[in-house]
């Protein structure tokens, strides 16, 4: 733990970086090292596990504030392992942690209910499909953590067969109104109750399952359907999977970041696909048949005789799905004329041999820049 780096560093953020930047800069990261992007690769198998650790931390309001405020040790999930934790566990811990440093202040008690229903935070998930199942759609089964009402105490936090008791310091409120001396005279402000820690309710034999919190950490797993034409960096919203609500309230979503693996022949332009067709020198000038790769098999196309470097066709019809729409993208195909090269004696003759029968009626390009250099030197 000692040597575990600043989480704010891992993603490479300010202190005080936004919920969005936070976002951006995870996805980014983790883009970066996902192991599926790099198959054996020890060292980015190792980043992309930081980088979540440090996204999980400081995409959640609470544990975030844990973290600037104790640094490692205010987060360290074996801190608190039994129930000892003085910061509490896994919770979404706004109201709790806002009651601890004084969040509900004088500035109108942002959370002025503590028993109030409040949809659960959205939770964030990395996807890494290959460029075939972009095209094509998939099906996939995500595995995630989310947090969860607690099933043993259905949320209450107290223990099967006991009950949490409504605070008498706070009458339920959470809060406490506090006079002050000051030198202005007495200023009264509210703060979070000391002796429900700002929940409103007392938990006399908290429920060992979820320590109290009435929320549990949980891995799941989902079966998402990808739909065809899906792009990459793409977020699918999946709706009701995030965290569950607190106090009965609705739950958040998952979102799903689409990762697409490269291609090895194939390029995505939008919602074509570009690819690169070499052929031989022979090929260019008397024209050929050659198979070209598409997403939907090999097809057979026949190159014109004069073909030029650079030259593109079209394979209509031949790209990607356009997402919930009709229709699809093209395919384009470069021509990649490739010279021959380790060219033996017998071949540099031949090749001499056929140089020598060519005249400027086989050139366009040879005369005109003659002529373009003449013009410019005047000889
Ligand atoms: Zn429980
Ligand atoms: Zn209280």
């Amino acid at each position: 733990m000692a040597d575990k780096r600043d989480y704010y560093e891992v993603l490479g953020i300010e202190k005080g970086a936004s919920e969005d930047e936070i976002k951006k800069a995870y996805r980014k990261s983790a883009k970066k090292y996902h192991p599926d992007l790099h198959p054996g690769d020890k060292v980015a198998e190792e980043k992309f596990k930081e980088v979540n650790e440090a996204y999980e931390v400081l995409s959640d309001e609470g544990k975030r504030a844990r973290y600037d405020q104790y640094g490692h040790a205010g987060v360290d999930p074996n801190f608190g392992a039994g129930g000892g934790s003085p910061f509490g566990q896994d919770m979404d811990i706004g109201d709790i942690f806002n009651s601890f440093f004084g969040g509900f202040g004088g500035f109108g008690g942002r959370r002025s209910n503590p028993n109030a229903p409040r949809r659960g935070a959205d939770v964030e998930t990395q996807l890494v499909i290959s460029f075939e199942e972009a095209a094509k759609g998939c099906k996939k089964t995500i595995s995630y953590n989310n947090i969860v009402t607690c099933e043993d105490c259905h949320g209450t936090g107290a223990q099967k067969g006991t009950k949490a008791t409504t605070c008498s310091a706070c009458s339920g409120t959470g809060r406490v109104t506090v006079s002050q001396r000051s030198p202005f005279g007495v200023v009264q402000t509210q703060r979070a109750c000391d002796a429900c820690r700002g929940k409103g309710k007392i938990i006399s034999s908290p429920c060992h399952t979820c320590n109290g919190n009435g929320r549990v950490r949980k891995a799941r797993k989902i079966d998402v359907t990808i739909p065809a034409g899906v792009s990459d960096e793409q977020i699918l919203n999946v709706s009701g999977q995030g965290n569950s609500g607190i106090n009965g309230g609705p739950s958040g979503d998952l979102h799903v970041f689409i990762n697409i693996k490269a291609h090895e022949i194939f390029e995505r332009r939008g919602d074509d696909v570009w690819c690169e067709m070499p052929i031989t020198v022979a090929q260019a000038m008397l024209g050929s048949e050659v198979v070209v790769p598409t997403l939907d098999g090999k097809v057979s196309y026949s190159v014109h005789e004069g073909t030029q470097p650079g030259d593109v066709f079209k394979l209509k019809g031949k790209g990607i799905p356009h997402l919930n729409g009709r229709g699809r993208g093209d395919q384009y195909v470069r021509m990649n004329i490739e010279i021959p090269r380790n060219l033996n004696s017998k071949q540099k003759k031949a090749v001499k041999e056929f140089d020598g029968a060519l005249n400027d009626k086989n050139y366009a390009k040879q005369r005109t820049f003659r002529e373009k250099l003449k013009k410019m030197f005047g000889d």
